[in-house]
């Protein structure tokens, strides 16, 4: 007998749309019915993506002193987060840094910077970066995220070489007031429409876990898929002790895979980013999670720590995936005590039969 959401799954494949009410029953499924919702949200990930990885890499080209207040964030005005801040990096910082990135296996380099929206020097500042990197690495996609944007900015960022501009609607219209202040819904949307009207590939996504309903988390879906964003980063929330979310924690690992394969009902031809939070929600739920998205970022977050981008592309690798653009790697032997992947199992020491406490 076929699941409700493999027929779920068939029907999308038909040309039928996910309704809202569709949507909500995959966020509300019951724990019992998880690998039925992975197994059918993962035929829609391999009609549009195969097995295939999207491997994003951050860069954060200005950190923290941001004026807006937008309450779940490090860098907001009134945070008190202990993170990095530091003003513009300069053009071979920048170079460098994405380089990295590329080397470490990433094929899109996202530039960020923190702030309401650029200046129109600062729009120029991230030209001349990009013109860098593309003449470095003519191979590579870039993505900026400066912020709000204004007349012209996006054409001409796009006519500096930047492939997409992402700038994320973060929740529903009917709860962005709880979270931000000093900017409107309404301003999110105008630049997702300014950057797609520039010829930018609009990258827009949410944040999961900021106090809103399965309702609002529908809600939000629905915009991103109305927006036409062509990428979609689900972030979960990082409740920074200094920020008025610390000490929130409305997610599960569960939840957390839910959400990612409602959207791959909700929008099953667009690519889905596990993005900010992932380690630290999904946890040992990571691999699951790709099984229903196809895009992660490598390494590090702009203000915290992920994961090491070995593990990430482990991950990759033990699932059976492969990273999007990347050549056909080799299988890797790796020696002995690099650490990530031995051979050799590892030689109890400890515990029964020794003098040193077992490892439990
Ligand atoms: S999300 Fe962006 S605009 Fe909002 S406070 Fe953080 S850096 Fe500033």
């Amino acid at each position: 007998m076929t699941s409700p959401f493999d027929q779920l799954a068939s029907s999308i494949l038909d040309g039928k749309p996910a309704t809202e009410d569709d949507a909500l029953a995959v966020l509300r499924s019951h724990d019992d019915e998880l690998l039925d919702v992975v197994a059918a949200a993962f035929r829609l990930r391999r009609e549009h993506f195969g097995r295939t990885v999207k491997v994003n890499y951050l860069v954060n080209l200005k950190s923290g002193l941001c004026p807006e207040n937008c309450n779940y964030c490090s860098q907001a005005l009134g945070s008190t987060a202990d993170i990095l801040k530091y003003k513009w990096l300069d053009t071979d910082e920048a170079l460098a840094q994405a380089s990295a990135g590329l080397k470490g296996g990433a094929t899109r380099v996202c530039m960020v910077s923190s702030g309401r929206g650029p200046t129109h020097k600062d729009v120029e500042r991230v030209a001349d970066m990009v013109g860098t990197i593309k003449a470095e690495h003519p191979e590579v996609e870039i993505c900026a995220c400066l912020g709000l944007l204004k007349d012209g900015q996006a054409e001409r960022l796009r006519e500096a070489g930047v492939d997409a501009y992402n700038h994320n609607i973060n929740t529903a219209e009917s709860h962005h007031d709880q979270i931000v202040q000093t900017h409107t819904y309404a301003d999110r949307v105008d630049t997702v429409t300014k950057a797609k009207g520039a010829g930018l590939s609009p990258c827009s996504g949410l944040i999961a876990g900021l106090g809103e309903t399965d309702e609002q988390l529908v809600e939000a879906l629905f915009a991103l898929k109305e927006l036409d964003s062509d990428s979609i980063p689900i972030n979960f929330l990082m409740p920074f002790d200094g920020t008025p979310y610390e000490n929130v924690w409305d997610l599960t690992p569960l939840r957390c895979v839910k959400i990612l394969a409602m959207a791959r009902f909700v929008c099953p031809d667009k690519e889905i980013r596990i993005a900010g939070g992932r380690e630290m929600h999904l946890r040992s739920l990571q691999g699951l999670a790709l099984q229903v998205a196809n895009s992660i970022f490598l390494g590090d977050y702009l203000t915290s720590e992920g994961q090491a981008a070995e593990a990430d592309l482990e991950l990759i690798r033990d699932h059976g995936f492969t990273v999007l653009g990347a050549p056909d790697a080799p299988v890797e032997v790796l020696d002995a005590g690099s650490g990530v992947e031995t051979r050799d199992p590892s030689k109890r020491r400890r515990g029964a039969g020794t003098a040193i406490a077992p490892n439990a």
